[in-house]
């Protein structure tokens, strides 16, 4: 079967689904999205949308900030213009009716500060900011009669108008649109599209513990890398230091508001050890953070750190921690851990991706027609290190800025012609595949790869480690490639083949950069080298 649109959207997140409503407005929109339509890393926001509103605070200040938790690899123009146009993406999601806190007695905004940040600038929604943005986009997209939404649909392979050449220049390529996997039926559809985009989210699955939904498989960067787009800085992976460490809690992060909120990590013994590390203590950037933490951890040989938000040592009473973090106390009271009354057992884990599909500041990919979005796109913003609560912003900033260019592509093409070469587009072909019989093989392959990536490409790498994970990954690899042509393709299938190719490009991303920067610390080159790598690592 074949479904046609002006637009097709790749996932349904803050990115895709900003994106899907303003498209809308000039043409068709098709929405395929691999889980239920809510699902993805946004509904799990907790801190906020950083944006600068309050008088006190001021763009060069938001700028600032972004910069130097980026390191040195912040594209400046495209900081300035997400910062600059982040109060109005903001206001446009209170227009959906995202409820942003507002203090009780003043009725402004209740801005809240974070790691990095300068200022108290981060709208939130109680700790359910993600939730709400998420509730609020998936309202107004049902609605919308220029856009049909398909829930349980997997995007496996982008259409272009050539095969990508060996020397991946993806120069006059063309995106078509993609081949989707129903997942409920088992069948592969050609989804053609003038315009393609994809705003598939991060890639935490890549990692044993991470803080990410199960549908962070690096998707669209995968997709993207083998159409022959150029993809850039995979290497830097963010660590959020604070996950919940409890045998049954799967991937619960405890913000970094609640270290913004007084928030202390202390160790087993209860003394408080960032000062040591850092002049901001506890409210360092995340990276520093992350490594200090691993460092305690492995210096002491415990399992994990603890953050104490207690009254004595935070200030705020049990009552207002209870009404400030409602999420994460229910979830915390989950496993027998009372936040207002002991510290709560904490570990990193991998929590965004700051590389993806290279963009422009129209969120255009480097293949014609096929646009990225979201925590799958690298424009610029984040270079090294992303500040916190920057990546929600950034989904609705560019979603914005690529709606724009999307509409001046459209009246540029010629639907007629374009129609040909839609009809033109091959059915998916499975050859001599045949239905998989043992589907534990996935699972022990996927275990063996994120196993491989946190013990050798985790928070602190050496050369002797990235090679060997390379070892690893092209065994991995080939088994990985084995099953693809064997079987018939299931949600479980993409998302590994998709896991792999994201492995291997952060490794080969991590092996070109020769020095220590942002995310990537490397013990054998634990230097920041200007002269070389003041620049993306693009492949
Ligand atoms: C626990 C947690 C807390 C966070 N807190 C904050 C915060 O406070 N502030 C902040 O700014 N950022 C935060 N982040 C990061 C932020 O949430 C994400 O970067 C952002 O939501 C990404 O939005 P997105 O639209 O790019 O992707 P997502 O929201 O992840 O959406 C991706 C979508 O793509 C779909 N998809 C993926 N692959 C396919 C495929 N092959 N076919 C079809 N569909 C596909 C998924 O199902 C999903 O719908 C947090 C992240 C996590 C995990």
């Amino acid at each position: 079967m074949k479904f046609d649109s002006d637009v097709l959207v790749i996932g349904s997140g803050i990115a895709g689904l900003s994106y899907a409503l303003k498209a809308a407005r000039f043409g068709t929109v098709h929405v395929v999205t691999k889980n239920r339509q809510d699902e993805g890393a946004t509904r799990y926001a907790q801190g906020g949308i950083a944006s600068v509103f309050s008088k006190s605070d001021s763009f060069a200040s938001h700028i600032n900030d972004t910069e130097v938790a980026g390191a040195g690899l912040c594209h400046r123009n495209i900081v300035e213009l997400t910062v600059q146009e982040g109060p109005a993406r903001v206001q446009e999601l209170v227009d959906l009716g995202v409820a942003f806190d507002k203090d009780t007695t003043s009725g402004e905004y209740d801005l809240t500060i974070e790691g990095g940040h300068e200022h108290r600038r981060v709208f939130h929604s109680r700790d359910f900011t993600g939730e709400a943005i998420e509730t609020a986009l998936v309202a107004a997209v049902s609605k919308h009669p220029n856009i049909r939404l398909f829930e349980n649909h997997a995007a496996v392979d982008l259409l272009t108008n050539v095969r990508p050449q060996k020397l991946r220049r993806s120069d006059g390529m063309r995106c078509q649109g993609a081949y989707v996997l129903n997942s409920t039926s088992g069948a592969i559809h050609v989804f053609s599209a003038r315009v393609t985009v994809l705003a598939t989210g991060g890639a935490g699955k890549v990692y044993l513990y991470t803080s990410n939904p199960d549908v962070a498989t690096g998707d669209g960067i995968a997709m993207a890398y083998r159409a022959g787009a150029r993809v850039a800085n995979l290497e830097f992976m963010q660590f959020h230091p604070t996950c919940m460490y409890h045998p049954r809690a799967k991937s619960f992060l405890i913000s970094e508001a609640l270290r913004g909120e007084g928030g202390e990590l202390i160790d087993a013994s209860g003394a408080a050890f960032m000062q040591k590390y850092h002049s901001m203590g506890s409210c360092a950037p995340r990276d520093i953070v992350a490594r200090a933490i691993d460092s305690e951890i492995k210096r002491q040989g415990a399992d994990c750190v603890y953050l104490d938000i207690t009254p004595k040592r935070s200030g705020h009473t049990a009552a207002a921690l209870k009404e400030r973090f409602p999420n994460i106390y229910a979830k915390c009271r989950e496993y027998g851990i009372d936040l207002t009354t002991e510290p709560i057992p904490v570990v990193p884990a991998a929590h965004y991706m700051c590389g993806g599909v290279l963009t422009d500041e129209h969120g255009e990919s480097t293949i014609e027609n096929l646009f990225a979005i979201g925590e799958t796109a690298c424009t610029g913003l984040h270079g090294a290190n992303r500040l916190a609560s920057n990546s929600l912003l950034e989904g609705a900033v560019f979603a914005h800025r690529a709606a724009l260019r999307t509409e001046e592509r459209l009246r540029r093409m010629k639907p007629k012609l374009d129609l040909k070469i839609y009809e033109a587009l091959p059915d998916w072909d499975s050859g001599k595949a045949v239905p998989m019989e043992e589907r534990i093989n996935i699972a022990h392959t996927w275990r063996e790869l994120r196993t491989t990536m946190w013990n050798y490409v985790g928070i602190v790498r050496t050369n002797r480690r990235l090679e060997k994970a390379r070892t690893r990954l092209d065994y991995i690899s080939h088994e990985v490639q084995e099953y693809y042509w064997s079987y018939l393709l299931n949600p479980e299938l993409i998302e590994l083949r998709n896991l792999v190719t994201v492995a291997d490009l952060i490794v080969r991303c991590a092996l070109a950069r020769k020095e220590s920067r942002g995310l990537h610390a490397n013990l054998d080159t634990p230097y920041l080298d200007d002269t070389y790598f003041k620049r993306d690592t693009i492949v």
